[in-house]
């Protein structure tokens, strides 16, 4: 069987949860419906129609079924671009991170733009409501933000806060 290109972006994207500490991990929907019953431990996506979520300290995002690399990213975000847990986690603070590793593991940005357009921007607006020039002076004001926060390496590469 030969890979498709989103196969590879999360490939790209396991590699880096393991260089990170962390790991991508995919289980059975029976050992998914076990992590969903660890309240405590366990911290699912609430905005995916897909099987995704974090178990927070240990680093890990865990998904069952249908992947999608860009929900990879988000909980990505969650794990490794926040030292707070996601329940009390500031998404908007890491947006700018999750741009930045779309474009490290060669995510196709509409792809990107089109599973996030349901993302309440700062202003409350929608991300997928944003007209072109309007998204390009987001991103690059989130690319700023993430800068600040010590989300981003020199070269604007995503790096691992914790
Ligand atoms: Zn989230």
């Amino acid at each position: 069987m030969t890979a498709t290109k989103d196969d590879v972006i999360v490939r790209r994207l396991a590699r880096l949860c393991l260089k990170w500490g962390g790991e991508l991990r995919r289980v059975s929907s029976d050992e998914y419906d076990r992590w969903m019953a660890r309240r405590f431990s366990y911290s699912e996506a609430p905005f995916s129609s897909n099987m995704i979520g974090v178990a927070w300290k240990k680093k890990w995002v865990i998904t069952s079924g249908t992947i999608l690399w860009t929900d990879v990213i988000h909980e990505m975000g969650h794990v490794f671009a926040s030292k707070k847990s996601p329940e009390t986690s500031d998404e908007w603070a890491f947006f700018g991170w999750e741009y930045a590793l779309v474009k490290h593991v060669r995510g196709p940005f509409d792809v990107w733009k089109e599973n996030n357009k349901d993302y309440a921007v700062n202003d409350g607006g929608l991300f997928g409501h944003l007209r072109a020039d309007q998204i390009a002076t987001l991103l690059k004001e989130r690319t700023g933000a993430a800068r600040e926060l010590g989300l981003l390496d020199k070269r604007g590469r995503p790096v691992a806060i914790r």
